[in-house]
């Protein structure tokens, strides 16, 4: 294997040994113990390392530290993961970045520079390295690159959101008898041929719908053919597409419907369809229901016709400059702008500017909207300054001299 022979070619042309060192272990007392003893805590530690490594990348200083194909160190990746190598591969590979390095120029072997060259990396595009300095490693997702347990706790955990089952499934307009079955098989507590056979009761399972497959909650749910007639069914009455394999699609399914439908589409996957006004959202269905709601014979309430309210805009004063504002971000936190536009007494545009200011909530990019457009109106020589903001909070905060 190339990389194999070229670690090698690294190692014995600069000195030194494919193996690393044996180091001795030693027990709790501190005496050296020649047996192996497991570790109840590595398997934890080799988990969270996995997850944790990624996240990490050098300031290339000395290189010594710093290894060749695992480490991250080049623009936050590593060779294993730019080259796509296994750890099958890399198994015994040892080299060091110092061994690329002398006199703090890069020394690269002929065969490696043929490996960047195919993918397409050049070292002469990262800082040089500095050989009176160590490597450092930075934990990236820290803006001063420390590493802490909470912030790694922060990123690695998952943060998709649970379905909240009880409120999904326990509602006044679903009977009750409904809700308890749907209840169980949300969580999988229903009895089939397959979890009684995992209680060592002597059976052949098998599907009693389609005969052909064994019989698992999985398949009677959502595998068998029969019912992947019947969900295709119920979805071309909704208008969706029957690409759903458990309850959680399914029901995320219907965030792309109006709510009168999500109500009416929820019962559709919970087992029972309620076609009774009362028990639908109250909402007011749109032309695009029509079709759907006749289909299952719903009376539809139409929406209010919109009311069109009357609104001023007021010049300023002369050698007054007025700034509109606005700041938005999507999602409390979550990517945000802001927005000002600047006109004089003559009602004409004296500036615009918007511009990406990363992620934060919306209070904030408000905010940094009114400090930037005064900031800009002042660098422009305007001392009278009168500035409209949507955000009520916001201007509240700015008159009570509450600015975050
Ligand atoms: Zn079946």
């Amino acid at each position: 294997m190339l990389v194999d022979m070229l670690n090698q070619h690294i190692s014995e042309a600069y000195g030194r040994s494919k193996k690393p060192s044996c180091k001795t272990t030693l027990a709790k007392e501190g005496e050296s113990i020649a047996f192996h003893k497991p570790s109840t805590i590595w398997s934890g530690i080799k988990l969270a390392l996995a997850e944790v490594l990624p996240r990490t990348h050098w300031i290339i200083g000395n290189g010594k530290t710093i290894d060749l194909w695992r480490d991250c160190w080049l623009h936050g990746q590593s060779l294993q993961h730019i080259m796509n190598l296994s750890s099958d591969i890399l198994k015994g590979c040892i080299a060091t970045l110092d061994m690329i390095i002398h006199n703090d120029e890069w020394r690269i072997p002929k065969e490696l520079q043929f490996l960047l060259d195919e993918h397409g990396i050049d070292l002469h595009s990262l800082e040089k390295p500095n050989s009176s300095a160590a490597d450092e490693r930075v934990w990236t997702p820290e803006l001063r690159g420390n590493f802490t347990v909470k912030s790694a706790f922060v990123e690695i955990r998952s943060t998709l959101a649970t379905t909240c089952w009880s409120r999904v499934v326990w509602k006044n307009s679903i009977h009750p008898q409904l809700s308890a079955i749907a209840w169980k098989l949300v969580y999988k507590c229903a009895t089939t041929q397959e979890s009684m056979k995992k209680k060592e009761v002597q059976l052949t399972s098998r599907c009693c719908v389609c005969r052909c497959n064994s019989e698992d909650l999985d398949h009677l749910l959502w595998n068998c053919g029969f019912v992947h007639d019947l969900w295709k069914w119920i979805a071309d009455k909704f208008q969706v597409e029957a690409t759903f394999a458990s309850f959680t699609e399914a029901i995320n399914m219907g965030t792309c419907l109006s709510p009168r439908l999500r109500d009416l589409w929820l019962f559709a996957v919970l087992g029972g369809v309620m076609l009774t006004n009362a028990s639908l959202s109250k909402s007011f269905s749109n032309l695009q229901d029509k079709d759907v709601l006749n289909n299952w014979g719903i009376e539809r309430k139409l929406r209010r016709a919109p009311r069109i309210q009357p609104c001023w805009w007021t010049l300023p004063d002369n050698g007054v400059l007025k700034l509109n504002t606005d700041g938005a971000s999507k999602g409390n936190h979550g990517p945000a702008v802001v927005g000002v536009s600047a006109r004089n007494s003559g009602g004409s545009f004296e500036f615009v500017y918007c511009r990406n200011i990363g992620v934060t909530t919306s209070y904030v990019s408000e905010c940094i909207a009114i400090l930037e457009g005064i900031e800009i109106a002042v660098s422009k020589g305007y001392t009278a300054i009168w500035v409209e903001s949507d955000s009520k909070v916001v201007a509240a905060a700015y008159n009570t001299k509450n600015i975050p």
